[in-house]
């Protein structure tokens, strides 16, 4: 008798290697029981530490008071909702959105999960890139499909082009974009688009098959310094956009976002009753009717964009002033510096031992670096400083040659 209980796919799924990185984190680093300690400044993930704004809690009451006796009931994409969601598209992105082409979702984990049903077949490769957000491959996996990862150019943290031109076979159906992109902060210029959309229609010509583009854009309305965001969905039409209003409203726990369909890709109409399809069949991965409602005027909500650029310019001054090395971020709310000692894991345990918990690049499969959420609050940004300063001067005074070379400008 053989006793394993799980199927052979949810071992799979559950020996990812990003579910791997995270066991690992927070068995060894006591993550758990440490953020609670007095005095440990949290910045690992970027959940809210800032208590939620009133008018957010206001839409979500009035939401919950029913309006007639359908209010709760079964609820596959509220018009009003769906209306509001196409406005903002079309304010934010220069194309022609319309209804048809947006699905709510439970937020952009659910929109990746369907774009990745929609299109792919069981064993096609999907591309993207590392640094990832950690749960790509772990979705990839569930979908059946198979992940391809390369790197990105870690001087300009731009996408290396040849690099994803490389990995592409007959067997590659989709290529993840994350722009603006965690952990780094960079926004992919035009230029690149460009030229990616260039290098995916080649390939699809190549392939006899179209290779599909999914967009994961969260953070597309948290640009700092007045930069101009730019979608690959103006650049490549066979594209999926899968958006999440945890970010900018910082409220990852309540669920809420969408995936849009190019409303430039030829056949599109063919997704408008199989995305509803996957959505029944994945799960009712549907908001909640209550999230649904409060849509209109959660859209409404402006995210502080001027605090958090404060928040940034604060940290970035503060780590280059110590020696550290790290790129100004163009838009997300974290920073990616490079870790002083090669080991960023050792590092990471320098922080800590100062108080400190960040991630460490080998969470995100990008050994070297380490990355900070500034979605803790001003106050613990301040405190952090000299911390900061303090774990930097122990590996320096511990291994002088490694730090040097690690805080050396890359320019
Ligand atoms: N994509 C990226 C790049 C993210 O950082 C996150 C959340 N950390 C998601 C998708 C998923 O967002 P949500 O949990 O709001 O669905």
């Amino acid at each position: 008798m053989d006793d394993r209980l799980t199927s052979d796919r949810v071992a799979t799924i559950a020996a990812a290697t990003p579910f791997q990185l995270l066991y690992e984190f927070y068995r060894l680093s006591g993550y758990e029981q440490r953020r609670h300690e007095p005095g440990v400044l949290d910045f690992t993930f970027g959940d809210p530490h800032d208590p939620p704004s009133e008018a957010y809690v206001e839409i979500l009451r009035e939401a919950l008071i029913p309006q007639h006796e359908l209010w709760f009931a079964y609820n596959f994409g509220d018009a009003k909702a769906i209306e509001a969601a196409t406005e903002s598209l079309r304010r934010h992105i220069d194309l022609p959105f319309e209804p048809d082409d947006v699905h709510l979702t439970t937020g952009g984990f659910a929109a990746i999960s369907i774009a990745l049903k929609i299109v792919g077949d069981l064993g096609d490769e999907v591309v993207y890139s590392l640094p990832p957000w950690f749960l790509y491959e772990p979705l990839v996996l569930e979908a059946g499909l198979v992940p391809v990862k390369v790197s990105i150019d870690r001087q300009t943290l731009d996408l290396d082009l040849d690099a994803i031109a490389a990995a592409i076979t007959p067997r590659t159906r989709i290529v993840i974009v994350n722009s603006p992109n965690n952990p780094t902060g960079r926004i992919y210029p035009p230029a690149t688009l460009e030229r990616l959309a260039k290098i995916l229609d080649e390939a699809s010509e190549r392939n006899g098959r179209r290779i599909f583009l999914i967009s994961d854009e969260p953070y597309n309305r948290i640009i700092f310094d007045d930069a101009r965001f730019r979608s690959p969905l103006e650049f490549y039409p066979w594209s999926f956009l899968a958006y999440s209003y945890g970010k900018t409203l910082l409220s990852p726990g309540e669920r809420l976002g969408y995936l849009a369909v190019s409303p430039t890709m030829p056949g599109r109409e063919q997704f408008r009753d199989a995305i509803e399809a996957v959505q029944i069949s994945g799960g009712w991965l549907f908001p909640n009717s209550s999230m649904q409602y409060g849509l209109p005027r959660l859209e409404q909500l402006a995210f502080d964009i001027e605090l958090f650029q404060r928040k940034r310019d604060t940290m970035v001054a503060a780590l280059r002033e110590i020696g550290y090395t790290l790129s100004v971020p163009e838009g997300t709310f974290y920073l990616f510096p490079q870790s002083p000692l090669a080991d960023d894991v050792a590092f990471t345990q320098a922080l800590d031992r100062e108080g400190v918990l960040v991630l460490p690049g080998r969470m995100f499969e990008t050994p070297g670096f380490f990355r900070i959420s500034l979605t803790a609050t001003m106050e613990t940004i301040e405190a952090g400083i000299p911390r900061f300063a303090a774990a930097f001067r122990a590996v320096a005074a511990a291994q002088p040659e490694a730090a040097k070379a690690a805080a050396a400008p890359t320019g």
